[in-house]
């Protein structure tokens, strides 16, 4: 049998344009080992960035067999750029298992808990269409607005309060209405492995705002999706992009001090898709210093370096369990730090770190309450 890298990646052709970055992975000592929260929660080799593109890459040139064994590590990943931090080559593996994962699904071996996502999406981002959140009677929305807000689905759903607040908060910093985005960015179909659906998810979206003057979004996961893997697919937005933190912290003078709020420990969580993957650090960290008074205090590991919440790349669905220990142990870190307060800015994170016990208030809301609406 020839080398492994002289064998054509003939079973999933779609990934040949990454071969170089599985080829890296595949022989290589392993340097990111200990970033990866996936397998520091569930030590198995096959969870190590290492393990789960090599097993991408053995299917893909039959090494292995086609099965779902050797295809499901494609979604043991939060996508949460860490080994990408640790890696001399600075590998782009996010961006390979996703790559993978719609190669895998392609060829009929998806989890099934990815096949439901992609059933149901329709179903679930019907809710940015269908004003249940009823946004529209808030006085700061108006259809034709120049600056379009994405809420997302994650802050729709779970998080109506903090998704108002973007819409008051957004308006007051732009000295005007904001018009309310009522397409997804698609990020569960990438996250799934419905690369298809997820380009014209992202044409939708682009076709909706595009006589938008730009686009600010909540959401970092959404603003993440737009900003390096719509536009690594060639689906980037006519407006500009901005998270909302960025379009804040412009604004910085606009902000008075939340009285209250400084009262114990107040600890910042940097996002992974706003931190590692929009390289967002400062601005959240000097929204939080100008409403506190002080600098916002800081986890052990912070920054590049900051450790995922667990709540990405669909792991919560495809291994819940292991979500749910990644969350927990950022939460113990959190208590031995001193406890306090979580501040973060994704409502994924939030999320998962609440039901985990912690004390979390999302930045938008600190944000609105500095800004008096
Ligand atoms: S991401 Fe980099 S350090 Fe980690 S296994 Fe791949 S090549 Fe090695
Ligand atoms: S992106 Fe994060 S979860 Fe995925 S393999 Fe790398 S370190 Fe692990």
């Amino acid at each position: 049998m020839s080398r492994p890298d002289e064998r054509p990646l003939t079973r999933l052709p779609t990934l040949q344009p990454k071969k170089s970055s599985l080829e890296l992975c595949v022989f290589c000592p392993k340097l990111c080992r200990s970033a990866c929260p996936v397998s520091n929660a569930e030590p198995r080799e096959t969870l190590t960035p290492w393990g789960k593109m090599s097993m991408a890459y053995f299917v893909a040139n039959e090494s292995v067999e086609l099965a779902p064994s050797f295809a499901n590590p494609a979604w043991a990943c939060t996508g949460c750029f860490g080994c990408r931090e640790s890696c001399d080559h600075k590998n782009d593996v996010t961006g390979t298992l996703f790559e993978a994962r719609s190669a895998l699904a392609a060829s009929g071996v998806a989890p099934p808990a990815a096949l439901r996502v992609i059933e149901r999406f329709d179903e679930r981002s019907a809710i940015l269409a269908t004003n249940a959140l009823d946004l529209s009677s808030l006085a700061e929305v108006e259809e034709s607005a120049p600056t379009a807000l994405l809420i997302g689905c994650a802050y729709a759903r779970h998080a109506p309060d903090e998704a108002r607040d973007a819409v008051r908060a957004t308006a007051k910093l732009v000295s005007g209405n904001v018009s309310v985005v009522k397409v997804c960015c698609g990020a569960p179909l990438l996250y799934a492995g419905a690369k298809k659906r997820f380009i014209q998810q992202g044409e939708m979206l682009a076709q909706a705002i595009k006589h938008k003057a730009r686009l600010v979004v909540l959401d970092a996961g959404c603003a993440s999706t737009l900003r390096v893997h719509h536009a690594a697919h060639g689906t980037g937005m006519i407006a500009p992009v901005e998270h909302f933190t960025e379009l804040a912290a412009r604004e910085l003078g606009s902000l008075n001090r939340v009285e209250g709020l400084a009262d114990g420990p107040v600890r910042y969580h940097d996002p992974c898709q706003l931190g590692r993957g929009l390289g967002v650090y400062d601005p959240p960290r000097d929204l939080l210093s100008r409403a506190l008074g002080r600098a916002p205090d800081e986890f052990q590991r912070t920054r590049t370096d900051a450790r995922c919440s667990g709540a990405g790349g669909l792991l919560p669905v495809t291994m819940p369990e292991v979500s749910r220990a990644i969350a927990a142990t950022r939460v113990d870190e959190h208590v031995a730090c001193g406890g306090g307060t979580i501040v973060t800015a994704c409502a994924s994170s939030a999320i998962k770190l609440r039901n985990q016990g912690a004390s979390v208030v999302d930045l938008v809301t600190i944000v609105a309450r500095a800004l008096g609406v």
